[in-house]
């Protein structure tokens, strides 16, 4: 968990809902990242709730602060210009530093070396139901590399040309990094092959629908997330400077590495998992997996994302992993 002090009560409420509902009967450890030091208050607070073992890290300057190559003059006339234009977080110096953390070094903090998976917990998040099974053994049984639960379009003003650097960076280095366009979930990031279905189709500027992951909710396999493929695939990106002169998200970063670089199959929907982090939540449609897990949401509340229009879940099951299933016998 990436968090600061202050979200002390966000974290327990978190870490309870959690450890209800998974993580008591298998007592995994915590890691607590911060770019400032945690409280004793904290430490003590997030170890008494844990099953598990706590360990907490102080992010170096390094992997979290603007690096001196950005212009700052540029830097703060685009901040404004995003401020002015009302973007969300778009005047935010600090949630820049954040995204492009979470996309490009959480996975090379120290503390992390002796792991070899995630998942992704923020203050504040709900866990509704009972895990029916512990879903790392899912992804080490199932050789996944990436799980989600919840897939959304993200807000195109945040990322105006990070499409444009994606087909750059497939250009430049699509070969080296060996993307494999017959089996990865390229597809579920564009609407080209969605034409003339009932899926909604989103009116974007490029070829990208804006279809990411929702990232505060991941489960992933760190080697994947530290081998070379990646990491060039994030140095190509950083290089451009698009975290802070524009505010790409680490939502999009993930989504597009893990869909250009892993086989879909790789790529995982944990259908059984129900969740909030405001303001989506998603919750199992079976009548009979609620009353099994113990769940407590309502599967019918506008919260509810899956199959809403603006969730890229439908686009999932047709062009991502769904494919698997499609192909003719
Ligand atoms: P949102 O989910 O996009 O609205 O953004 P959040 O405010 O929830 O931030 C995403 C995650 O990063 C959460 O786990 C936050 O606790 C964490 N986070 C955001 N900004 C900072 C920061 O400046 N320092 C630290 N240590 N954590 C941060
Ligand atoms: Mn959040």
């Amino acid at each position: 968990m990436l968090v600061r002090n202050f979200e002390l009560p966000g974290a327990l409420s978190s870490m309870r809902s959690l450890e209800d509902r998974f993580n008591k009967d298998y007592n995994y450890d915590w890691t607590f990242l911060n770019d400032v030091p945690f409280t004793e208050e904290f430490m003590e607070a997030t170890t008494a709730m844990a099953s598990g073992k706590t360990q907490y890290g102080l992010i170096p300057s390094s992997d979290w602060d603007r690096p001196n190559w950005i212009n700052e003059t540029l830097f703060n006339i685009r901040l404004q210009l995003m401020e002015e234009k009302k973007v969300l977080y778009g005047g935010s110096k600090s949630y820049r530093n954040m995204c492009r953390f979470n996309s490009g070094y959480f996975f090379r903090q120290e503390l992390l070396e002796r792991y070899d998976y995630y998942f992704r917990v923020e203050p504040d998040v709900q866990y509704h139901c009972d895990f029916p099974y512990d879903p790392f053994r899912v992804m080490r049984e199932g050789k996944k590399k990436y799980g989600f639960v919840i897939a959304v379009h993200e807000y195109e003003d945040t990322i105006p040309t990070l499409w444009d650097t994606v087909e750059d960076y497939i250009d430049v280095k699509g070969e080296e990094d060996q993307i494999d366009m017959d089996r990865n979930a390229y597809n579920f990031l564009t609407d080209i092959s969605v034409m003339g279905s009932i899926m909604p189709v989103i009116d974007a500027n490029s070829d990208y629908n804006l279809c990411h992951f929702w990232s505060n909710f991941e489960i992933g396999d760190l080697n994947f997330f530290r081998s070379d493929r990646y990491l060039s695939f994030f140095e190509y990106l950083d290089s451009k400077g698009g975290f802070y002169y524009e505010r790409w998200g680490d939502a999009p970063v993930h989504t597009i590495g893990a869909s250009l670089l892993l086989d879909r199959d790789e790529i995982i929907h944990f259908d059984e998992i129900a969740y909030t982090h405001a303001p989506f939540m998603t919750c199992p449609m079976s009548y009979f997996m609620r009353l099994d897990q113990r769940c407590q949401c309502d599967y019918r509340s506008d919260r509810n994302v899956d199959i809403k229009y603006h969730s890229c879940l439908m686009r999932w099951w047709k062009n991502g992993a769904g494919k698997s299933f499609l192909k003719p016998i």
